[in-house]
């Protein structure tokens, strides 16, 4: 499948990109791989997050390997206790370091992070759960959500762009977005009580279900997270989507379902420029 996302080497890591944020020249910004690292399995290598059993000093070394291909500083890092909620926390610079050295520091019961501030480092951690990035390049905010089915269900995507329009004057019709790497439908199969919320959610089910046998059904979260976008306002030209999926590529990528469980995070990392252009 072709994908929107471009994979960039930064020598030692690479990093997936968003071809339009970059376009923008508005950001740094990128989705890390599980490559480059200095971690030893089952979180080999480039594991970022502090939260799955790895070695804190590793996860820093880690985090100061990304933040370099970056070009921003691991104080700057802004991150949460992801909890598969609908909650999304704006920013600013008295949040700069949440989350950057600990876990205990992170933003607490929080999946989506919003600011205007150039210099933060928004960052998220994955391994399957969908990271949905958003650009309002007009009044310059970002955004990032964390989207597991959970999150999926509460339209965290949509729920974002909605604080970044109460928030800050976002026009949805200006945003970029994109959808990053993670399980795709190929490699997720759901049971009847999941399948029975997403028809109560979406009445346009149809186009994320593809039943197969015993009451299960194949779940995409790819074209579920884009049309939550589009049904926020966002363009559908202006949602980007890896189309690459965790499970299938664990020699690139960690997964969650792949690993049975025991594995790394990869990062999503979004932060306005400080010298705008
Ligand atoms: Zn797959």
């Amino acid at each position: 499948m072709r994908s929107d996302f471009i994979l960039t080497d930064y020598g030692g890591i690479k990093l997936y990109e968003i071809p339009s944020f970059k376009r923008s020249g508005l950001v740094s910004h990128g989705f890390s791989t599980r490559l480059g690292g200095i971690g030893t399995a089952p979180y080999d290598t480039l594991n970022l997050a502090f939260h799955v059993g790895d070695s804190p000093e590793t996860v820093i070394a880690n985090r100061q390997i990304v933040c370099r291909a970056l070009g921003a500083d691991t104080d700057s890092i802004v991150a949460a206790r992801q909890v598969h909620s609908g909650n999304i926390a704006l920013v600013g610079p008295r949040h700069a370091g949440r989350g950057a050295f600990s876990y205990d520091t992170a933003l607490p019961d929080t999946d989506g992070l919003i600011t205007d501030r150039p210099g933060l480092l928004l960052s998220t951690f994955y391994a399957d759960c969908v990271p949905i990035f958003i650009l309002d390049p007009v009044k310059k905010v970002i955004a990032l959500a964390h989207a597991g089915w959970k999150g999926t269900l509460a339209r965290i995507g949509a729920e974002t762009v909605n604080k970044m329009a109460a928030a800050f004057g976002t026009e949805p019709a200006d945003c970029l977005a994109g959808i990053g790497p993670s399980v795709g439908p190929c490699c997720y199969e759901v049971d009847e009580p999941l399948i029975r919320l997403v028809r109560d959610e979406f009445d346009w089910w149809p186009d994320i279900l593809e039943h197969t046998k015993n009451d299960r059904a194949k779940l995409d979260l790819w074209t579920a997270n884009s049309k939550i976008m589009s049904g926020a306002g966002v363009k559908p030209d202006n949602v980007e989507i890896a189309r690459i999926c965790t499970c299938c590529n664990q020699q690139l990528l960690f997964s969650y379902r792949g690993s049975r469980e025991v594995t790394g995070r990869m990062g999503a990392f979004l932060m306005l420029k400080t010298a705008l252009p």
